[in-house]
């Protein structure tokens, strides 16, 4: 049995609706799917998700939603037009929906009803069950998957049926509809896939599977065949968006892969998300900039325990948590998402943590990226070296290396200006001149 779960660009509209039953007429396995609300149909267009808060955000005001709602009714009754299942085929519903969002049903009420109403009108295009996950997918504080939504879900699926479920929201332990964080449903297919132990979780999206680097800016991008959950983690953690990251830990707990397909392109294997790969080397470089580094110092540093412990808490206190942190003999240096200290005096946060720490040295500096070299044994074949050569040769000069604690990913600090270059000059390196 294979789960299917198609984004919200596969979704957008009727034509895009119609590749998606090609692509399950094909395979009889695939018999579970998950979809998205309606995505963008072309760049600039609204996501139907985004249009739905909008209406919730209005109604918060004290205004009617009743003409913006109009727009997610245009969008659905196009789409249901489109499949041959006449305008008016989703009215009853689209009716419901506003009237709850005009009496206030809140945020995640409004925001779930895309995938709802996406996944009821698909339902009736293929003549499958639908099954409605405020039922069953179980949602506690910060995105914490209940463990009872594996056994609620499975325990409504015939094996010999076929159904649609919606992305994206289920519902709190006390009841009220809540939702994942933006790019859920790729959580709620890794729920699907789970609960019925699917032989496959397939990710139907609008890209040919994880990219060893972004393509829209590395010429020497490529699609990397195969690859560990470890590693996806890793690279997303670098910059790579292609997989919702809290979407891995129900499938790998469990061995089931990922595969990631392009339902533009379904011809195209994909990547297959699982094992780690044999071949030894670095697969993905990625880079993540607006980062910021603090830098202390103070002899003796680590002689006082705790001291460490003390100095992140204080700059906790300021909105800082930082991503990297590099060690020195009486130093440390973290780096930190730039938009943490937006609102903040720097100024007053270094005198107070240079005072209370009696610190020699304290520095803070915007303007860097980092980027990854992600691979299985990179400490071995030592690649990351040809990294550093490549980078001499074009003149951007390293903020800082570390081989990290994972031994999956090298790290570079980069300025930010320099950051495409980086990718692409150590990308050409490693992929093409090899
Ligand atoms: N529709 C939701 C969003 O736009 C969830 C999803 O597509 O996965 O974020």
């Amino acid at each position: 049995m294979k789960v299917c779960k198609f984004g919200g660009s596969s979704v957008a509209d009727a034509s895009q609706i119609k590749k998606v039953k090609a692509i399950l007429d094909k395979d009889q396995d695939r018999s579970i799917v998950v979809v998205s609300a309606p995505g963008k149909r072309f760049s600039g267009d609204e996501k139907v998700t985004d249009m739905l808060l909008l209406c919730a955000e209005i109604v918060n005001k004290g205004n009617s939603s009743k003409d913006k709602f109009g727009d997610v009714k245009n969008r659905f009754r196009d789409i249901a037009e489109g499949l041959g299942l006449g305008r008016d085929a989703l009215e009853e519903e689209l009716d419901v929906v506003l009237k709850n969002i005009e009496s206030g049903a809140g945020k995640d009420y409004a925001a779930s009803r895309g995938e709802h109403l996406n996944a009821i009108l698909i339902s009736k295009y293929f003549g499958w069950n639908y099954i409605e996950t405020e039922k069953c997918i179980v949602i506690g504080e910060n995105n914490k998957i209940e463990e009872e939504s594996y056994s609620n879900l499975a325990a409504l699926i015939n094996k010999n049926e076929k159904y649609v479920i919606p992305g994206f929201y289920g519902r709190s332990p006390s009841g009220e509809v809540r939702c994942f964080s933006r790019g859920g449903s790729d959580i709620t297919g890794a729920i699907a896939a789970r609960a019925v132990m699917a032989d496959v979780y397939e990710n139907w999206t609008d890209v040919s599977g994880v990219y060893s680097s972004d393509p829209r800016f590395v010429k020497s991008a490529h699609v990397i065949p195969s690859i560990s959950y470890k590693m996806v983690r890793e690279l997303s953690e670098v910059g790579a968006s292609v997989f919702h990251e809290e979407a891995i830990a129900p499938v790998v707990e469990v061995n089931i892969p990922i595969n990631i397909r392009n339902t533009n392109s379904p011809e195209d294997d994909g990547t297959i998300i699982g094992k780690e790969p044999e071949k030894k080397g670095v697969i993905g470089v990625s880079a993540k900039g607006g980062l910021s580094k603090i830098y202390v110092r103070k002899l003796m540093f680590f002689k006082e325990s705790g001291v460490r412990h003390k100095v992140l808490s204080l700059m906790h206190l300021y909105g800082i948590k930082p991503c990297y942190t590099l060690y020195g003999c009486d130093s440390i240096s973290w780096y930190f998402e730039t938009k943490q200290i937006e609102n903040i005096d720097t100024e007053e946060m270094c005198s107070r943590l240079k005072e209370e720490f009696n610190l020699d040295d304290i520095e803070l500096k915007k303007g860097f990226a980092v980027v990854g070299l992600v691979g299985n044994g990179i400490e071995e074949t030592m690649e990351y070296v040809d990294a550093l050569d490549e980078l001499r040769r074009n003149g951007i000069q390293p903020s800082s290396v570390s081989l990290g604690g994972s031994y999956t990913t090298f790290v570079i600090g980069v300025p930010e200006e320099r950051k495409l270059d980086a990718v692409n000059c150590i990308s050409e390196r490693l992929f093409i001149s090899k």
